[in-house]
């Protein structure tokens, strides 16, 4: 086919999806794959990857299929295709045989642009004659690393995509993901047959998300004290137990908060009603573990917190990443505690096969790493998977501007004593018992503590033996393990993670050299001049918050009345540009992003009746 003119797509993009200009390389994207290539887009979480295939759906002849391994993120993507007034339809096992076959009669009138199919349906018998006869054109592939074995979410399913190739040699394909190791990339483009394929690799920053990690202190308190800076807005507390979530929300709706706990041991039917209800904003905080998130598309997620300690950086940034997909600054905190660290690494031991062991272990090292370092987080996530970050002028930089360790920088402090008493201790144990003991033990030893190994070892007759006790034990791990960063400690992660004094941790005692380490994390939250200073840098406009509050609950009765979430009537982007420009004509809502031709259709004038009433 032909390569439409590149202003097809602007003109498009600005008419039916409202916006005024691409994120990056959505339009690079959307060119090759019109020009009838094979691509491979890796786009992080909000990087914008439905557009790259939806757009060009709408500017081609014949018939886009989508393919998307999650039912509810199908109905999702066409309700919001609908609002703007495309063409769109899925078929797939929820849809009841009258639905289907309404699907179909639109399908074979040629009426559909768009249509959604889960990978099974592939192979029911006559699907792929049949996209032959409805004029197959091109092939988007959602979520590509579930073909993958070697991915984190691996769907057998996904193999029947092979067909779909063989029996379309010439209609393009696009592979499209959020998360992809250099292992399923090469699978992606392997098992989808892609040709010569040309791979779209995004930045994997996430300028709107700022992030901060806190001691877990009182984690209720604490967060009761987030949530007050977002009244009505969604946000996602992850736990790591099932018991966890339960346990957090039923505190928080004691305190008068809107919450809900999600957990895959909630019956099925149960779960979806919740999940529902937060993403139509009847429930305004979910407490979940990490079951949540996959299959939820809400782009307004203003905050996720986690109250335990995640996985491994990854899973960080993967749940992390579900805040802010509609550009807008969000926020990212974790409550941090060495002891959560302690348990991770017990249940790592633990684990059979060495292999994984080696594995977790070093992802626990760098995640903890992560979360202690003083480093800039974004600096230091994007490090993690290979990326250098750069500013917005595009040079490399060291500093976001946004995140706990920029806006706070933590001092260094004089640790000589601290250290003397760690390192004496170990060498003390070593001496007295002949064999090195973990971390733990240590640190009991100095605070005195009344533990049945101390007396059976007879470590309580040292002269360390409650030598500690005006630090708290999470201070005494903190500075150990800063130690072991220091070089003068180590850790045996082979043999029972036991700790031993290096020959600079002797020479160090020996020489009563000064030692100094960097503060523990602080246990402030943010001064209001703080948070000023990150919400520009996360590139936040300004606008009148009542006019916004007001298009806010309009807008909830709209989406009541529809049976769809808000979101889909307009994000909170679209808002608060509205609320921002506070446009007085009709014709002038055209140049707010998220406007497109439908939507001004269908609210422009209820928009404008609501202004002048201001
Ligand atoms: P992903 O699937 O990559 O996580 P989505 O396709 O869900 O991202 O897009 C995230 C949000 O960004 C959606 O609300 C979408 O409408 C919006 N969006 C996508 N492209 C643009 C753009 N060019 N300008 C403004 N908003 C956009
Ligand atoms: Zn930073």
């Amino acid at each position: 086919m032909s390569l439409p003119a590149v202003d097809t797509l602007s003109a498009t993009l600005k008419n039916t999806f409202g916006y005024a200009s691409f994120r990056p390389l959505q339009r690079e994207i959307m060119e090759e794959t019109l020009a009838g290539r094979d691509v491979l887009a890796l786009l992080p979480t909000g990087g914008g990857k439905s557009l790259c295939y939806q757009l060009p759906a709408i500017v081609r002849a014949g018939l886009t299929v989508v393919i998307s391994p999650l039912i509810a993120l199908m109905k999702d993507q066409v309700d919001s295709l609908l609002q703007n007034g495309v063409k769109a339809a899925y078929l797939n096992s929820s849809l009841t045989d009258d639905e289907s076959k309404d699907t179909w009669r639109q399908l074979f009138r040629g009426e559909i642009k768009v249509l959604y199919l889960s990978p099974e349906r592939l192979l029911v018998e006559g699907m792929l004659d049949t996209l032959e006869q409805l004029k197959l054109e091109f092939v988007a592939v959602d979520e590509a690393h579930c073909i993958s074995s070697w991915g984190h979410d691996f769907r057998p399913e996904y193999r029947a995509l092979k067909a779909v190739r063989a029996r379309f040699p010439h209609v393009p394909m696009l592979g499209l993901t959020a998360s992809a190791t250099e292992r399923v990339r090469h699978d992606i483009v392997e098992m989808l047959e892609l040709k010569n394929p040309r791979t779209f690799v995004a930045s994997f920053n996430r300028p709107n998300l700022s992030y901060r990690i806190v001691p877990r202190l009182s984690p209720i308190k604490q967060i009761l004290e987030i949530l007050e800076g977002y009244r009505d807005e969604s946000g996602i507390i992850y736990c790591l137990s099932r018991a966890r979530t339960e346990s957090v929300a039923a505190d928080l709706v004691k305190k008068g908060i809107n919450a809900e706990a999600y957990h895959a041991g909630l019956p099925a039917e149960e779960r979806n009603r919740r999940q529902e209800r937060f993403v139509k904003d009847e429930t305004q905080v979910m407490v979940a573990t990490i079951a949540f998130g996959m299959g939820i598309d809400k782009p307004d997620v203003r905050f996720v917190i986690h109250h335990d300690l995640p996985k491994n950086i990854e899973s960080y940034y993967q749940e992390t990443g579900r805040a802010g997909r509609d550009g807008l600054p969000s926020e990212c905190v974790m409550l941090y505690t060495s002891s959560d660290a302690a348990k991770l690494r017990v249940f790592i031991d633990q684990l059979t096969d060495p292999l994984e062991r080696e594995i977790s272990s070093r992802q626990l090292s760098r995640l903890l790493q992560f979360a202690e370092g003083s480093e800039c987080r974004r600096v230091s996530l994007l490090n993690y998977f290979g990326e250098v970050y750069k500013d917005e002028s595009g040079e490399p930089a060291l500093v976001c501007g946004a995140c706990d360790n920029c806006l706070t920088p933590r001092q260094e402090v004089d640790a000589t004593e601290v250290a003397q008493k760690l390192i004496s201790c170990v060498l003390r144990i070593k001496k007295h018992s002949g064999f090195s003991v973990g971390l733990n033990h240590i640190v009991d030893v100095l605070l005195g503590a009344q533990v049945e190994k101390i007396k059976k070892w007879g470590h309580d007759t040292l002269s360390t033996y409650g030598a500690g006790k005006g630090k708290t034990k999470a201070e005494w791990l903190y500075f150990a393990r800063e130690l072991v960063t220091a070089g003068l400690l180590s850790i045996n992660h082979d043999h029972f993670n036991v700790v031993d004094v290096t020959s600079e941790g002797l020479t160090a005692l020996k020489d009563k050299r000064t030692i100094r380490l960097r503060a523990p994390l602080g246990t402030s939250g943010l001064s209001v001049d703080k948070r000023k200073e990150q919400r520009r840098h996360l590139g936040a406009v300004d606008f009148d918050e009542e006019i916004f509050t007001k298009l806010r609950s309009w807008r909830a009765g709209v989406a009541r009345e529809k049976g769809i979430p808000a979101y889909m009537v307009f994000s909170d982007a679209t808002l608060q540009a509205v609320a921002s420009k506070k446009p007085r004509r009709y014709s002038d809502l055209r140049g707010v992003s998220g406007i497109g031709e439908k939507k001004l259709e269908l609210y422009g004038e209820a928009i404008i009746e609501l202004l002048e009433s201001t």
